[in-house]
């Protein structure tokens, strides 16, 4: 049995829009853990809790919590590989012990979506989780192979379009420099389709950072992966906000952006594009190395 709020067990990450969310931790780890360039659950082996502990934690919440907080993100990273049946069970208690919740979120694979029934999908969001955030990282299947992501441009497609009918709202994540100097322009063309394609109500942005020892870092080390510029960063961004005809919100709401982006697609495609079209021009003309990115 629980008895202190020091024994919660908190999720080690979260996406930076549920910065003031009330955190749950569901599944410890990634099932998938092979993407290339994330080491985010390397070091905690994917396992499932037993209801009675996440019930333990939920009943904990307010004392964590306070009562006031009315979103809660559900961690770690693939909460929807529980099946309908556990998720609802978790989120009939959430709702008991805050029924004033207003939103709950989970990472979800766009793999594990696709193969979840609608009907599943359709009973997990009546019981009240309100927001997917999926990684596309990249629309290009090429550059999804060589970083490991385990899906395909098309299966992202069928995952988030499901996640709409459904009833979710859909929150693809989008990493600028994935597919390095080498693959910048199918990674730009890929990303247009499968974004436009899906429609979704969210475009989030981040931009490649290698963490030493990662594969990425050592495919750099070896010469078969080369960085992207400052400038190609900014360019391969414009090229995507140019060619997205969706009605998403964009936002690059992460410290490892080089423009900082705010805006509702189509009304602020030309607000946006002139902002990152400034990140070029400054680009060109001082000498922005890699260490500049957060100072633009
Ligand atoms: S990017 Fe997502 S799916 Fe890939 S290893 Fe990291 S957490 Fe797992």
């Amino acid at each position: 049995m629980v008895s202190s709020p020091h024994s919660f067990d908190f999720p080690p990450y979260r996406p930076p829009s549920e910065a003031q969310s009330m955190l749950l931790r569901v599944t410890h780890g990634c099932p998938w853990n092979k993407c290339a360039f994330c080491s985010m659950y390397r070091k905690y082996p994917f396992a499932r809790k037993t209801m009675a502990e996440i019930k333990a934690d939920i009943d904990l919440m307010p004392e964590v919590y306070g009562t006031n907080a009315n979103h809660v993100f559900l961690g770690d990273s693939n909460s929807l590989l529980l099946s309908a049946a556990d998720l609802v069970e978790i989120l009939e208690h959430l709702y008991r012990v805050f029924p004033g919740l207003k939103r709950v979120t989970s990472y979800a694979r766009a793999k594990t979506v696709m193969k979840k029934s609608l009907e599943d999908l359709k009973v997990i969001r009546e019981a009240g989780l309100t927001r997917l955030h999926i990684g596309l990282e990249s629309g290009s299947d090429a550059v999804l192979k060589m970083v490991r992501k385990g899906a395909t441009a098309d299966e992202i497609i069928a995952g988030g379009l499901k996640s709409k009918d459904a009833g979710f709202d859909c929150s693809i994540y989008v990493l600028l420099g994935i597919g390095g100097m080498e693959q910048t322009m199918d990674h730009r063309q890929g990303t247009i389709r499968v974004l436009n394609a899906i429609d979704p109500h969210f475009i989030r942005v981040r931009t490649l950072t290698p963490i030493p020892k990662s594969d990425i870092a050592k495919w750099i080390e070896e010469g078969s992966f080369t960085l992207v510029t400052p400038l190609v960063s900014i360019e391969e961004e414009r090229d995507i906000v140019a060619g997205l005809n969706v009605t998403s919100r964009f936002l690059n709401d992460h410290s490892s952006n080089i423009v900082p982006l705010d805006g509702k697609l189509p009304e602020d495609k030309e607000r946006m594009l002139a902002a990152l079209d400034q990140g070029v021009a400054y680009c060109k003309t001082h000498e922005v190395g890699y260490a500049d990115y957060r100072y633009l």
